[in-house]
């Protein structure tokens, strides 16, 4: 059995989407559920669609889900280097041998006669190929005689080398997902396979780089299912057609309504994030939010993201990334596009976020109020997490959920003042206090008996005391249990309270 080794190889473009972050999560569950090796390799072949920091952001996103690699641009490894721009010097000798092979051609043409083409066909509503049914009309080695092509290869005369699509052929590509995919070579173009500025294209560099850094099965998004034929061809170009990888083409991510692709330029437009963290664009400082800083925790981004496109036999949701390891296989993705949910990454985040060990919860609540500068020196922040971790979707919940433990309330939700406070309120909480003040052991049991008998002393209702003095301590309707809400304020801050609505709360 060939040995498994997969790869990641996204170009340094800009901020890696969801959809990328799901090709890489597919490739890593496949490798190590078959024990086989994961490569990132990055391919930057593409000089003018550089972005600065865009490898970075694609390492540290793929950290934060946890995903890791055994060889890589970032790792080193034993086809080592893995950057295509520093594998430049390599790929020429693979150009001209599939021209000497007559499998390629050098092309003169220039921009801008290629553009006055273009511009004509689009004239008569055609679109202009440069394949089998132009390039006999083109300028290029197969049209003009061989010493002029040397001589304007000696003189230094631009030019590309393209791959030459034979005609009136069926190409097949096997992928695992989609069956056989047949293509007629009409339909395909003499693709560059080199350009004039040195570096490869992306179909070259792709094919030889799988080949020598022997990728056994290429996992990637069905937009390059059109770029499959041409790969094909390349591999049996080149001799390498017994160690062509296996291909899987994984469906398109749609938008939440299905309709359309979810593009990056969705970005925030939609109401949340398309990017595992959060971007700024370095030309133009547009920043794009992610899903790490709007409080989501990556087992939860994991396990939402793995359903986009596969799902086990049984309709199981909850995985861990060792589950998913296990459960995963190809052969159960589908073909059809994947709708992405907003909603169920919330569901999933709120799974995971309340299924924490508190430890963790208050680790992200000290964040929090380290943020905005609030201080926790009086209160105990486990039971706080504790008390509201239920109520938390998003990480940043857990202080929206508990901000009243930390700062009293400077106003009072009028809807509940209006509802809440009647005119012997006052009455009942002033009597309240009074037994509260004599409380000793300031727990949720003395609280909770004390209140209770005095309920029952006054012959009272349980919500003619219990909705003011939340109003008093909360300042709205809100919040965990009442006893408990006092036992972690502590009596001082809670007699404080019931004070502060006595004297500020006016009807
Ligand atoms: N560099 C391509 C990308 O940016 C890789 C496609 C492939 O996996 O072959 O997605």
């Amino acid at each position: 059995m060939r040995e498994v080794r997969v790869r990641f190889a996204p170009s340094p473009t800009g901020p890696l989407h969801l959809g990328g972050v799901r090709t890489a999560l597919y490739n890593y569950l496949f490798a190590r559920k078959s024990g086989g090796k994961f490569i990132l390799r990055i391919e930057d072949t593409d000089q003018g669609r550089f972005v600065p920091g865009a490898e970075q952001y694609i390492i540290e996103s793929l950290n934060w889900c946890g995903i890791t690699f055994d060889e890589g641009v970032h790792l080193g490894g034993p086809y080592t280097p893995y950057r295509q721009s520093e594998r430049k010097s390599l790929y020429r000798q693979y150009a001209d041998q599939l021209v000497a092979d007559g499998y390629a051609y050098y092309a003169f043409d220039t921009a801008e006669q290629l553009d006055q083409l273009r511009k004509e066909h689009e004239a008569k509503k055609q679109t202009f190929q440069y394949g089998p049914q132009t390039r006999q009309q083109l300028y290029n080695s197969l049209t003009i005689p061989a010493e002029k092509t040397a001589e304007l290869l000696e003189s230094g005369t631009p030019y590309v080398i393209r791959i030459r699509i034979p005609e009136n052929e069926t190409i097949t590509v096997t992928d695992r997902i989609r069956g056989l995919v047949s293509v007629e070579s009409s339909l395909l173009d003499d693709k560059v396979l080199f350009k004039s500025d040195g570096m490869p294209t992306y179909h070259l560099a792709n094919v030889v780089d799988d080949y020598l850094m022997k990728i056994s099965h290429v996992i990637r998004g069905e937009e390059w299912l059109p770029s499959a034929p041409l790969h094909v061809l390349l591999y049996r170009y080149l001799g390498w057609e017994s160690s062509m990888p296996e291909f899987a083409h994984l469906p398109l991510l749609l938008k939440p309504d299905g309709n359309g692709k979810l593009s990056k330029r969705d970005g925030d437009r939609l109401g949340f994030p398309v990017f595992p963290l959060r971007w700024t664009d370095p030309f133009t400082s547009e920043v794009s939010s992610g899903y790490r800083e709007s409080g989501y925790v990556p087992e939860a981004f994991i396990n939402m993201l793995s359903l986009l496109g596969w799902h086990e036999e049984s309709d199981k949701e909850l995985f861990t990334m060792e589950e998913l390891i296990d459960a995963f296989s190809i052969d159960r993705c589908s073909k059809s596009g994947a709708k992405f949910d907003p909603e169920k990454a919330k569901w999933f985040n709120h799974h995971y976020l309340s299924a924490k060990p508190v430890n963790e919860l208050v680790k992200y609540l000290e964040e929090l109020l380290k943020k905005e500068g609030i201080s926790s020196a009086s209160v105990n922040l486990e039971r706080i997490c504790e008390l509201v971790r239920d109520r938390a979707v998003l990480i940043p919940d857990l202080l929206e959920q508990s901000r009243f433990f930390f700062i009293a309330p400077k106003s009072y939700d009028e809807k509940v003042v209006a509802k809440a406070w009647k005119a012997e309120t006052p009455g009942i909480l002033s009597g309240l206090a009074e037994v509260l003040q004599s409380v000793e052991v300031f727990e949720v049991p003395a609280i909770e008996e004390a209140s209770k008998a005095y309920v029952a002393d006054k012959g009272i209702g349980m919500g003619q005391l219990m909705n003011p003095f939340r109003l008093c301590l909360v300042g709205t309707s809100a919040g965990p249990g009442m006893f408990d809400i006092a036992s972690v304020l502590g009596k001082e801050e809670t007699l404080r309270r019931i004070q502060a609505g006595l004297n500020n709360i006016v009807i």
